[in-house]
């Protein structure tokens, strides 16, 4: 299989992107499309938005037969969802790389969204060449994170739902928020400072990368965050779900009996071990 072109799909709460990456230079090949998310966001809805989207992708001949990835938006345990807090509920339980597999007719590997963008940050971004842990934070419909540790994915951190006072963060502090509440920049900025000093008490990260649409206004709040460690907005902007969720697909379809090669994978066994 020609694995030079990887399409990655990044399905949101408002929006679903896709593009063809080049993934020996993680780079979209072409502008990458969007659609809005369908309501309700059933899984046959999602699908068919994703097939109309995929017309327009286009693949070199050399790679028909290329893999998918997709970035979802909630927990996803070997490609089961486990949470999808913006979409239908009916897609927990899914086991969306099978279902996704079948329909688009190519092998589909799905990951959570933040956890796609982080990747691709870690690797091509504002994260590169970073070590210790780097938390991706996305602000968007809601509030997505991404835990890497030496450039390794500690999947599914949901910390858009820590609680602040008795809140959800993301109820706080998402981008969403400060469209629906009216809010400026900088009270908003400050309702993020809050979300991520609880982040840095937590997992001290060594660097913060701010991702989502508001990455690009990163100038009107950033004033605003006080963490000690360094707060950048993504570099790769909107495309970084897109191409973390192609490297990703070519990192699993490399590695078929190491599906999640992650640290929780390695640690799990050792904490069976020590209940026993
Ligand atoms: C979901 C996360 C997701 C984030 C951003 C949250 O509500 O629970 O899994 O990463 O939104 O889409």
């Amino acid at each position: 299989m020609a694995t030079s072109i990887a399409v990655g799909i990044d399905i949101g709460g408002t929006g679903i992107k896709a593009s063809a990456v080049n993934l020996r230079t993680g780079r979209l090949t072409m502008a990458r499309d969007r659609v809005a998310t369908p309501e309700p966001a059933t899984p046959e809805h999602v699908i068919e938005s994703i097939l109309g989207l995929l017309h327009d992708v286009v693949v070199p001949a050399a790679n028909r037969r290329h893999i998918i990835g997709v970035g979802f938006p909630g927990a996803i345990k070997a490609g089961v969802v486990k949470t999808a807090a913006h979409l239908d509920p009916s897609w927990v339980g899914t086991d969306a790389a099978a279902l996704l597999s079948s329909a688009l007719g190519h092998p589909t590997h799905v990951l959570n969204d933040a956890d796609a963008a982080g990747l691709a940050e870690v690797r091509l971004g504002a994260g590169a060449g970073s070590s210790g842990v780097v938390l991706m934070v996305t602000l968007g419909t809601g509030i997505g994170t991404g835990l890497f540790h030496n450039g390794v994915l500690v999947p599914n951190a949901q910390l858009g739902h820590l609680q602040i006072d008795g809140k959800e963060a993301e109820a706080r502090a998402a981008a969403s928020v400060r469209d629906a509440k009216g809010l400026s920049w900088k009270r908003w900025g400050r309702r993020v400072n809050t979300y991520l000093l609880e982040l840095e008490n937590l997992f001290w990260p060594e660097l913060f990368v701010i991702g989502g649409g508001v990455s690009e206004h990163f100038d009107r709040f950033g004033g605003q965050l006080t963490c000690l460690a360094p707060v950048v907005p993504a570099t790769l902007g909107n495309d970084a779900g897109i191409i973390g969720a192609a490297l990703w697909s070519a990192e699993q379809a490399r590695q078929p009996a190491r599906r999640i090669a992650t640290v929780a994978t390695a640690v799990e066994p050792m904490a069976r071990r020590a209940r026993k």
